[in-house]
C-alpha cells in the first residue's frame, strides 16, 4: 500500500488499523531505541493539520522557499546557498570532491514501506558516503526531485525533514537543487559536494600486495531487512488484519530504512594515523567492491570466510529465511560500511579497534581474488559473490 494513498486515508478518518505503517508505529513502541522510527511515525499519524495541500497552491518558488527556509547553514566553504543562480563556495587550498546518485521510485525504493522521511535521509546518506570513501570530508548537497501530482506538500515535507535531519547531523549545507513534476512518481537526485586535502585523498587503485583488507561495522543486514520488510508487504497483501512481529528484526530494518554513512570511520582513521591505500564504500555487497578494489588497484586477495563480521540478528534471520549469512554479506549491499586496505605497518594502530574488522590481506594479481572458506576451500569471487560455491 502506498504511503500517501495511507496519509489520505487516515485523514479523511478512515484510520485503518490494518495498515503496514500502523505495524511500523507498534513496532517503535515496542522498541525504545529506534527513536527515529517512532517519532516520525507517531507525527505522522497524528498529523499536525488534516489538509492535503495540493503543491501547485504554492507554486514552484513558493515550494523551494517554503522546503528550505529552516536549513542552517554549517560550513565555512558556504558563501551562498539556496536562492540565487547558482551557489557559491570556496575552498581555498582544498581539492574537491563531487558526486551524484539517483533514486527512482520502483526501481530503488517503495513507498509502501518506506516512509518520506527515510527516504529523504537514506538519499543524503548514500552520497556522503561517496565522499567519506574518498576519505573526504562532506560539506554541501543538491537536492533534485520530480514528483508526479499525487504527491501533495505534507509528503514533501516529510521528505525534506528527513534531508534535515542528515544535513543536521553530518553538518552539510543543502546549498541548491531543482525540482520538477513527473509522470511517473518520485525521483530524487542527490548530489554532494566535499573537500580533502590533497595528500589525504584515498582512491580505489592504492592497493599493494599484503595489504590488509579492512571493513568497518557489520554486512548483510540491511539486505536482509529489506526481505523482511518485502516479506511483511506481501503478508499485508494477503491478509490486512495479520500482525507481523517486526521486534526481533529491529536492527535489520534499521540499517535497510535509516543507514549512516561512516563520517565517524574517516575520523577515526585520522585520529589514528592511518591513511589507507585505497578505499570504497559498500553499496553493492562486498564481494563486488572487493573486485573494483583489485580491478583497480591490479591486486589480488585473500578474503576469510571466518573473519566477516556478522551481527546476531543477522546470523539468525538468516538461518529462518534458509539463506547462507556469507552469500548475504557478499551479495547483500546497501550496508554503506566503508572497504579499504592498509599498509602492514598500520596494522598495530588499527588492532583490537571494535569499528574495524581484518577480513583478508591482498595478493599478487596473478593469484586471483579468493574467498578462503571455514573449510579452508579457495573459491573465485565474483560480483555476484562468488563462483560454483558448493559445500
Ligand atoms: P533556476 O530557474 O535558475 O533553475 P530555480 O527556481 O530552479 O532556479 O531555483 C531557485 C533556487 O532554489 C536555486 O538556488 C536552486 O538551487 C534552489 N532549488 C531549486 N529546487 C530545489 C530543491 N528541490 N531543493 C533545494 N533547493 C532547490
Ligand atoms: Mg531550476
Amino acid at each position: 500500500m502506498n504511503l500517501l494513498f495511507f496519509k489520505t486515508e487516515y485523514k479523511s478518518n478512515n484510520y485503518k488499523k490494518s495498515d503496514i505503517l500502523i505495524y511500523f508505529t507498534e513496532f517503535c513502541r515496542q522498541n525504545k531505541d529506534i527513536h527515529f522510527h517512532s517519532k516520525i511515525l507517531f507525527q505522522m499519524l497524528k498529523d499536525k493539520n488534516e489538509e492535503r495541500t495540493s503543491i501547485s497552491d504554492l507554486g514552484e518558488f513558493g515550494l523551494i522557499n517554503h522546503l528550505t527556509k529552516y536549513f542552517k547553514i554549517n560550513c565555512e566553504s558556504t558563501e551562498k546557498g539556496v536562492g540565487d543562480d547558482a551557489a557559491v563556495l570556496d575552498f581555498t587550498d582544498k581539492k574537491v570532491l563531487v558526486t551524484t546518485d539517483l533514486l527512482v521510485e520502483g526501481v530503488h525504493f517503495d513507498l509502501a514501506y518506506v516512509p518520506l522521511k527515510h527516504l529523504g535521509y537514506k538519499a543524503v546518506m548514500v552520497n556522503l558516503s561517496d565522499v567519506y570513501a574518498m576519505n573526504g570530508k562532506a560539506s554541501q548537497i543538491t537536492v533534485s526531485i520530480a514528483m508526479s501530482n499525487r504527491f501533495s506538500l505534507e509528503a514533501i515535507e516529510e521528505l525534506y525533514a528527513g534531508i534535515q535531519l542528515a544535513c543536521d547531523s553530518y553538518k552539510v549545507d543543502l546549498v541548491g537543487g531543482d525540482t520538477t513534476s513527473s509522470t511517473t512518481g518520485l525521483l530524487i537526485s542527490v548530489t554532494a559536494i566535499g573537500e580533502a586535502d590533497a595528500a589525504d585523498i584515498v582512491y580505489r587503485n592504492g592497493a599493494k600486495p599484503n595489504d590488509l583488507l579492512v571493513v568497518s561495522g557489520d554486512l548483510g543486514a540491511a539486505y536482509l531487512g529489506l526481505q523482511v520488510l518485502e516479506r511483511e508487504k506481501q503478508v499485508f497483501q494477503v491478509n490486512p488484519n495479520s500482525q507481523p512481529d517486526l521486534e526481533k528484526y529491529s536492527y535489520l530494518v534499521e540499517r535497510q530504512l535509516k543507514p549512516e554513512a561512516r563520517k565517524d570511520i574517516v575520523e577515526l582513521l585520522k585520529e589514528l594515523d592511518v591513511k589507507p591505500t585505497s578505499m570504497i564504500d559498500i553499496s553493492d555487497g562486498l564481494s563486488s567492491e572487493i573486485l573494483h578494489i583489485c580491478k583497480q588497484s591490479e591486486v589480488g586477495c585473500h578474503l576469510y570466510e571466518n573473519k566477516i563480521p556478522l551481527d546476531p540478528q543477522m546470523i539468525s534471520t538468516c538461518e529462518e529465511f534458509e539463506m547462507e549469512s556469507t552469500t548475504i554479506a557478499l551479495s547483500g549491499g546497501e550496508d554503506y560500511e566503508l572497504l579499504f586496505t592498509i599498509s602492514q605497518e598500520d596494522f598495530l594502530k588499527i588492532k583490537g579497534n571494535p569499528n574495524l574488522t581484518i577480513i583478508g590481506h591482498m595478493v599478487e594479481k596473478e593469484s586471483g581474488a579468493h574467498l578462503i572458506t571455514r573449510g579452508n576451500q579457495q573459491i573465485e569471487l565474483t560480483a555476484q559473490g562468488w563462483n560454483s560455491f558448493d559445500k
